[in-house]
Parts: C-alpha cells; sequence; structure tokens
C-alpha cells in the first residue's frame, strides 16, 4: 500500500440532475442523492431534488454567475477535495449531464490529481429533454441525420472562438446551441455571414420540462428580434435546422390540459407533497400551503381503550389514509402487526385508504364506490347486516356524525374513536395573497373543511371572491364549509379524491375552450 495515501478518503460522484423536472433524474442519482453526506448544487439543479436528502446531510449550493471567472469554479472544486478528505461521500449535482457544457471533466482531473475516487453518473441533458418536451425532433430521418451540440459561451479564458463559423453555416442537420440567449445575435448574424440561408428555420426553447416551459419559433434571421418582443430568456436552448419548424402534434407536454396552470394546494405538508407530484405529472406549477397540521390522538384514553379490546370487533373502518398510516404508525410503536386486528372486518371509505391498508397487507372487505361518509354508512348497511354488531369508526376527531347515525339506526352498536385531529398550520399568507391579487393563481383547491377554514382564517375571502383565482372543492362537505365562509365555489369534484379533484379542473379547463 502507497504510505502517502491519506486513510478514509471519500468517494465524489458527479451527478447529473436532469434538465430541469425533479423525476427526470436517474434511479442512480436519486440512490446516491438518498445516502450522500455532502450534496454540492448547481443553480441549474432542481432544489425539490434535495428532498432526497438525508436529513443530517451537509447540503452546499454554489451559484455560478455568469460572467465570474475561474475563482469560483476553483473554489468548488477545493470545496470537493476538502469535502472527500474528510472522508465524506459527496454528491456533486449538477443540471443535466455533468460533461456536457458543465465542466464535469473539469472537476473529475481535479479529483484524479488529489487521489480520490469518482464516478460520473449522466443525466438527461437539456437539449434532448427541451426536444422531446416540445415536439422538436432532431434526428428525425425525414430531415436531420446529424445533430451537434455547441457553446454559445465560450469557456472562461478563451480569447478566440474555437467555433468554425464556417463549417457550422454549412452543416447538414441540427445545430443546437447551450448559452446561447446571451449572444444570439452575434451567433444568427455569424451563421449568415457564412453562408447559412437566412430562411432556415429555428426554435428557442425556454425553461424546458417545467410547467413555464416557453417555445418560439423563427428564421434564424427573425429569431433574435423574435425573442425580445416574447420576452424569451434563458435558460434556453436554440435549435437551427430543419428539426427547428418541429411537428406540434408531437408537443404531448405543452399540450396537457394543466399545462402552465398554478394550481394551489392546501392541506397539510404531507398531503400536499403528494398532492403537488401529482399536479406536475400533469404539466401544471403547484404551490404548496399547507393550512393544517394532522396530530395524531393515539394517546387518549379513549384510543387506547377501544385497542384494548379491538378483538372484539366486527368490523373497524378507517375514513382516510392519514387514519390508517397513525394507526399502524402506534402498533408499529408497541412492536405489534396487522394480526391485533384479528378477525375483524375492515372498511375503507376510498380507494386511497384501501391502498394505504394494502401498504400493510390488508385487503379491505368493503370500499365503498362513492367516496364520502354518508355513502360508506349506507352502502356498508346495504353490504351486509350490522344488526347487533360491534363497529369501530377510527377517524379524524372533526368528521361529521353522519356516518355514525347512519350505523346506529341500521342496529349498529358504534365506538367512535378520533385517532387524529387536524390543527391548524402557520405558513406566512403575504406572498400567496400577493400572487392572488396579481392573477398569477389559476385555481385553489380544497380538500377538506379544516382547510377551508384553516386557509381563509389566513387569506380574506373577498380577496378570492373577486380576484380571477378559481376555487376548486373536492366534495360536498368542504363545498358546504366554502359556502359558510362565503367563498364562491366554481367547482366541485365528481369523484371526492385529489385525482377526481384534478381530473374535474382538467375538464372545466376543455369546457371553456
Ligand atoms: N450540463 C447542462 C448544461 C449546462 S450549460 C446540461 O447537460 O443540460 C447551461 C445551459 O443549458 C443553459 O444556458 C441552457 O442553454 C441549457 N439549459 C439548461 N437547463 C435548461 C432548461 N430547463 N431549458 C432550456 N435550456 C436549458
Amino acid at each position: 500500500m502507497n504510505i502517502r495515501e491519506p486513510k478514509n478518503k471519500g468517494m465524489v460522484y458527479l451527478v447529473g440532475a436532469g434538465p430541469g423536472r425533479a423525476d427526470l433524474i436517474t434511479v442512480r442519482g436519486a440512490d446516491l442523492l438518498k445516502t450522500a453526506d455532502c450534496i454540492i448544487y448547481d443553480k441549474l439543479a432542481n432544489p425539490a431534488l434535495l428532498s432526497y436528502a438525508r436529513p443530517d446531510a451537509d447540503i452546499i449550493h454554489v451559484p455560478k454567475r455568469i460572467g465570474t471567472g475561474s475563482c469560483t469554479q476553483d473554489e468548488i472544486n477545493r470545496l470537493l477535495v476538502e469535502k472527500a478528505n474528510e472522508g465524506k461521500t459527496v454528491v456533486r449535482l449538477k443540471g443535466g449531464d455533468p460533461c456536457i457544457f458543465g465542466r464535469g471533466s473539469e472537476e473529475a482531473r481535479v479529483l484524479v490529481k488529489a487521489g480520490i475516487d469518482f464516478e460520473i453518473v449522466p443525466g438527461v441533458t437539456a437539449a434532448i429533454a427541451a426536444a422531446e418536451y416540445s415536439g422538436v425532433m432532431l434526428t428525425d430521418r425525414e430531415y436531420s441525420s446529424q445533430v451537434a451540440f455547441i457553446t454559445g459561451h465560450e469557456a472562461d479564458g478563451k480569447k478566440e472562438s474555437s467555433i468554425d463559423w464556417n463549417v457550422l453555416a454549412k452543416f447538414p442537420g441540427s445545430i443546437v446551441f447551450y448559452m446561447g440567449m446571451g449572444g444570439l445575435q452575434f451567433i444568427t448574424g455569424q451563421l449568415i455571414k457564412n453562408g447559412m440561408n437566412k430562411e432556415t428555420p429555428t426554435a428557442v426553447i425556454a425553461n424546458a420540462t417545467f410547467p413555464n416551459q416557453r417555445i418560439t419559433k423563427s428564421t434564424v434571421e427573425g429569431i433574435d428580434d423574435k425573442c425580445k418582443q416574447e420576452n424569451i430568456g434563458p435558460p434556453a436552448i436554440v435549435v437551427i435546422g430543419d428539426a427547428a419548424v418541429g411537428d406540434t402534434s408531437l408537443n404531448w407536454f405543452m399540450k396537457k390540459p394543466l399545462f402552465g396552470k398554478t394550481i394551489v394546494a392546501t392541506r397539510d405538508h404531507r398531503g400536499n407533497a403528494e398532492f403537488a407530484a401529482k399536479i406536475i405529472n400533469r404539466a401544471g406549477n403547484p404551490i404548496e400551503f399547507p393550512t393544517i397540521k394532522i396530530e395524531p390522538l393515539t394517546n387518549t384514553t379513549e384510543f387506547l381503550q377501544a385497542l384494548s379490546k379491538i378483538t372484539e370487533y366486527d368490523w373497524i373502518v378507517f375514513t382516510s389514509a392519514n387514519g390508517v398510516r397513525i394507526f399502524f404508525d402506534y402498533i408499529r410503536d408497541l412492536s405489534k402487526d396487522a394480526r391485533v386486528f384479528a378477525s375483524a372486518k375492515i372498511a375503507a371509505i376510498g380507494a386511497r385508504t384501501a391502498a394505504k391498508l394494502a401498504e400493510f397487507a390488508i385487503m379491505a372487505d368493503f370500499v365503498p364506490d362513492v367516496f364520502t361518509g354518508k355513502e360508506l354508512g349506507n352502502q356498508l348497511i346495504g353490504f351486509t347486516n350490522l344488526k347487533g354488531k360491534k363497529v369501530l369508526l377510527l377517524r379524524s376527531q372533526l368528521a361529521s356524525g353522519e356516518l355514525i347515525d347512519l350505523l346506529q339506526q341500521a342496529g349498529a352498536d358504534v365506538d367512535n374513536v378520533s385517532i387524529y385531529t387536524a390543527v391548524t398550520a402557520k405558513t406566512d399568507p403575504a406572498p400567496l395573497a400577493k400572487q392572488i391579487t396579481d392573477g398569477a393563481i389559476d385555481w385553489l383547491t380544497f380538500a377538506s373543511p379544516s382547510s377551508v377554514t384553516a386557509f381563509f382564517e389566513q387569506i380574506r375571502p373577498d380577496l378570492v371572491n373577486s380576484g380571477n383565482v378559481r376555487v376548486a372543492s373536492i366534495g360536498p362537505i368542504t363545498s358546504e364549509q366554502l359556502k359558510k365562509v362565503g367563498v364562491k365555489i366554481d367547482l366541485q369534484a365528481a369523484e371526492h379524491t385529489i385525482d377526481g379533484l384534478l381530473d374535474a379542473i382538467e375538464q372545466n379547463r376543455i369546457s371553456k375552450t
């Protein structure tokens, strides 16, 4: 063994974050983020990816400003070596692919020199993502058999351009410029000067893969003016050549009904994160505004008594995924599992609750096809004879009494036990209030009466009623609460689930155009 080699050297992973949208990172990249001791990330890497990080990870943001010299890159290089020499596993997270105009190779060379092990994890580079998210096909065999990636911004310190404009002007395929917006006029001017046809199709795709993605098309001569008129700026990819004509029928992303729509989720933190992921899947722009915090009530006498005689129940009813999660968190702490239910039958209010139960290997014996407490009651009564049966409801403290009444009328012996409650969460309402006033919000969504109450304790109803913002409610109980606080309702979901709510918003948009 080389005795000069320091012990406990860490490891550096140069990881491509992908072009923007967080879930376009590779599986390998995401796995490494989950285990890293230290994450050093760039401006172009989506900060949402940091949600993968360990709570104790050392997270360092290294913004690189355009125009700064090699000093900043030197600082990053030093940081990589320093952290690895502390024995840490370092993820260097870089936008797109780490080595496509990303200086990944420079960083890797520094690591080689310092004797630090490294691995490079490729990422989806911006050119490819921008093209495929906008119907601009870079190598469609009808018109382009070659593609060139060019930097529009020469490496620091280089005096002379290494771009051969004469060759490029005659390139018979798709030319893609990264970092081309600052010098767009210069780039197009050089190409035309060197013999490119002024009419050559050109497209600029900005903020690719994000809900604020934009595309504009013109000729190579006209593109700079068009971008200025339309206020299209970086980060953007410039595509020159026949590919830039694009095929609008392939622009699947920008055609999605929720594309670009800004939708506010007003559930608890966990619920909002899940909701936001669904909005992103539909190309919308989520804003998470937590209104409530879910607090377990598993330390109450009421709950503990019910638990002590749980084997006596014929039916146990869960009315939300939260209830299921909190129940199992509690019994897991007791080192118990689903066998506590013994032979009791289990009912779930809807597909989400049933899916949560399935995570604990419980297949619900009964799930109604309409998701309200009242329907659960009516359909359960239709499904089985409850006369003399012992039923345990494990619900939110705020749930209505309707279900209890229905079950009791059918002859059941009902124990209604609150397993959690919702308390108001503190979120600074000023930024959202301003966005509502500015017309920057398309939809406010409400998924429970408690969210409605907590939201309108912080934001005045008249701000919502008088603005352009629309209000979507998950179902009748939530709508009732909206009416109570005096807020207009633009739509109520036909299926009372988060997916149902998003379906309704999509349909609303389609029916309006
Ligand atoms: N390593 C990165 C590129 C870094 S250079 C990659 O592989 O994608 C930065 C340039 O990438 C920007 O100037 C822009 O041209 C392009 N870019 C990065 N993200 C982009 C996005 N979401 N939309 C359009 N262009 C993007």
